[in-house]
């Protein structure tokens, strides 16, 4: 007989920074689908200025190993920031089933925003076979029901998660306007940000 076989779940993200909004995404869908682990992956930062300037992957590595820390399931790789150029989620998920071996069934989490634009990615296809996919609800954010009727149904599971209304890139904004972002973020991130005087313009 056969043992069954590891479910690991796959966070990616800017994490920029990481916010209670992805940590109890990542929790609920550990819960719902029966993972053993979820593994934070920040992503690596483009060496093209784009719209914005996003902070080191070093940065974003450590705020991410911070907020999980307390979660024995929780873990953070470096995959994506240790690959040069543009991170896209075929490579990802390549690396880490290089990485823990053909015994894992991979789990991509991601919200409904990102979920939207899935058939655009690099390698749509690839990627159904490499991970199931789990869209997780996102306040303010709707699923577009055409977009999501082209996806593999076996492969692409909705779920909703206790809805919070948090986003990096209020955070970021609350910091350059000198307000609190106590408990959108874990306190050990407030601390982090501002020990680094991150996102003060
Ligand atoms: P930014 O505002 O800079 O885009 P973000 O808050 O969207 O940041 P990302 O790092 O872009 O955070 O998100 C990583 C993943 O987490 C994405 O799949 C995103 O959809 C999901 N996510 C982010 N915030 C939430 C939230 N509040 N609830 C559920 N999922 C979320
Ligand atoms: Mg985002």
């Amino acid at each position: 007989m056969q043992g069954r076989r590891y479910r690991l779940g796959v966070m990616g993200g800017t994490f920029d920074p990481i916010h209670h909004g992805h940590l109890v995404a990542a929790s609920e869908v550990l819960a719902r689908f029966s993972l053993d682990e979820v593994v934070f992956v920040p992503t690596g930062t483009p060496w093209q200025k784009k719209d914005r300037r996003v902070s080191s992957g070093e940065d974003r590595y450590i705020m991410a190993a911070i907020a999980t820390s307390s979660n024995p399931r929780f873990t953070v790789s470096r995959v994506d920031i240790e690959r040069a150029g543009d991170t896209y989620t075929v490579d990802t998920l390549k690396d880490l089933r290089e990485e823990r071996g053909d015994d894992v069934d991979l789990f991509f989490i991601t919200g409904a925003d990102a979920l939207g634009q899935i058939l655009t990615w690099r390698g749509a296809e690839r990627l159904f076979q490499l991970a199931h996919f789990i869209g997780v609800t996102r306040p303010g954010v709707r699923l577009e029901a055409p977009s999501v009727e082209h996806l593999p149904a076996d492969r692409v599971t909705l779920l909703d998660v206790p809805a919070l209304a948090i986003s990096s890139t209020d955070c970021r904004k609350r910091v350059r306007e000198g307000l609190p972002i106590w408990y959108l973020v874990p306190d050990g991130i407030v601390n982090y940000i501002n020990k680094r005087g991150l996102y003060q313009e």
